[in-house]
């Protein structure tokens, strides 16, 4: 076997004798997949000697793939199964799964046998290379409608603007983080797509690798173009969180002042004019836009301040830092 080699070439990301990988699957109805995608990662995982745990993650499904999940699960080592309630979705899925997941290296992919185990090795030889994300790039990518690939497309390209993120594929859930990176983000709504913008807001050295994917075999997408509008949603949360998250004020607060500026220098303009050079200014419009100016400046100036105090309460709430180390070095023991 060549594993032990490809173990040593991964002295960067292992430490010794502790869980290496958790691999986290979002499973709704999936029955026909379910027993090869174990099968298949499974002997992946073997291969290359991986010290693994699988998580799977029922998300409420109803065509028996819970009870197989359940029954596999008693019968397979390595393999842990997170039931949900009901049908959350496969961020939230995801979610639960990575707050179960005890590995140094996290890996997500889908449950339906579109992407390929195989590659989990290369992602995480890129990874070993200094990176906190490796994404996927379904490069090849086998999902035939247009519906799917024209939204898929643009959606990426607008991505890609909007966090500063560039990848080709924001859509492929085959990607390996470090824990300690996923440990820093939350995800709600369809996040898990803009978890590498997630990833780049927190800090993180992201690269992206092509990967193989396969047409679905069984079973039937879970999605159709009302995906769309969602991402787009939680693409403006996103922006927001970029541009807002660490300081409202330098926002809200800077067209604040300069309404302010604007609207005192105009105003005293005008206050000149009447008590000066006793002119009437009643009937004037840039008395309208002087008021405007003020009121507005005033506003936006508070709106800076509040957000400025709701995102205090938003970081330590969470006990989140402002900031995040990537390594302590010193020889102090
Ligand atoms: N999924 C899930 N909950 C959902 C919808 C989907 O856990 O509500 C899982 C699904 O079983 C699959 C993955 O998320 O493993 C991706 O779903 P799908 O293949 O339908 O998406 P597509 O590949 O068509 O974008
Ligand atoms: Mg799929």
């Amino acid at each position: 076997m060549l594993t032990s080699e490809n173990q040593t070439n991964l002295s960067n990301l292992f430490k010794p004798d502790q869980l290496q990988l958790s691999i986290v699957t979002p499973i709704y109805n999936e029955i026909e997949s379910l027993p090869h995608l174990i099968a298949k990662i499974n002997q992946i995982m073997e291969e290359n000697n991986y010290i693994y745990e699988l998580i799977c993650i029922d998300d409420g499904s109803t065509d028996g793939t819970t009870e197989l999940l359940k029954k596999l699960a008693l019968e397979t080592d390595n393999l842990k199964a997170i039931i949900l309630r009901r049908n959350y979705g496969q961020t939230p899925a995801m979610s639960a799964g990575f707050q179960n997941a005890k590995g140094q290296i996290i890996i997500s992919l889908d449950a339906d046998l579109q992407n390929d185990p195989q590659d989990i090795p290369l992602l995480l030889e890129k990874l070993n290379e200094g990176y906190d994300l490796v994404s996927g790039w379904r490069k090849n990518r086998q999902d035939n409608t247009l519906t799917r690939l024209i939204p898929s497309k643009l959606a990426n390209l607008l991505i890609g603007e909007v966090t500063g993120v560039k990848l080709h594929d924001y859509g492929c859930s085959l990607k390996a983080y470090r824990s300690e990176l996923l440990a820093d983000m939350n995800l709600y709504g369809e996040l898990h797509r803009f978890l590498p913008a997630l990833a780049f807001i927190e800090g993180g050295k992201i690269a992206e690798i092509p990967v193989s994917h396969h047409p679905r075999k069984f079973g039937q997408s879970k999605y159709g173009l009302s995906r769309t509008f969602r991402v787009l949603m939680d693409l403006l949360t996103i922006w927001f969180m970029k541009k807002f998250l660490t300081r409202p004020m330098h926002v809200f607060g800077s067209f604040g002042l300069i309404s302010i500026i604007l609207g005192v220098i105009l105003g005293s303009y005008l206050t000149f004019l009447k008590f000066g050079l006793n002119k009437s200014i009643g009937d004037r419009p840039l008395l309208i836009l002087v008021v405007i100016l003020l009121i507005t400046g005033v506003q936006l100036f508070s709106f800076g301040l509040l957000g400025e105090l709701l995102m205090r309460t938003y970081h330590e709430s969470q006990g989140r830092p402002i900031y995040r180390v990537r390594d302590i070095i010193t020889r102090i023991k």
